[in-house]
């Protein structure tokens, strides 16, 4: 079954309503910095299409999955946090910390980062 549209305050910022600090762009994704940044480097990477989450992904979005994830590595270069090294998330739902349903992905990084997640 199709899910019906939904929209996002991601939807708003792809469609330039609200602004926010993009650095890096594409025909399929964006990457922005986040409005409440949880280390030095906190940047989201997302697809211009609003798939809820990564359990919402479809195979046939496969390559775009991969994609996205080839942008990440690529705004940690940009960043330059590549060589100290950086972490890439994504929550899904209720216990895994999602509040805005649309796929994004965390890339963190410019400070030690601990785990296990909280
Ligand atoms: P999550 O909790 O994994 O769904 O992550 C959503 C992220 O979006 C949070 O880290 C928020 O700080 C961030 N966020 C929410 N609104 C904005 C916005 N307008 N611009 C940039 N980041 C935002």
């Amino acid at each position: 079954m199709t899910e019906p549209e939904h929209d996002t305050i991601f939807g708003m910022i792809l469609r330039e309503e609200i602004p926010a600090d993009i650095v890096y762009e594409d025909e399929s994704c964006m990457a922005f910095r986040d409005i409440n940044p949880q280390a030095d480097v906190h940047v989201l990477v997302i697809p211009r299409t609003p798939i809820r989450s990564l359990a919402h992904a479809t195979r046939d979005q496969e390559v775009l999955l991969g994609h996205l994830l080839s942008v990440c590595a690529a705004v940690a270069v940009q960043e330059g946090i590549s060589d100290s090294g950086y972490r890439v998330v994504t929550n899904i739902g209720r216990d895994g910390g999602q509040s805005v349903e649309h796929l994004h992905f965390h890339v963190l990084g410019g400070r030690s980062l601990g785990w296990p997640p909280g």
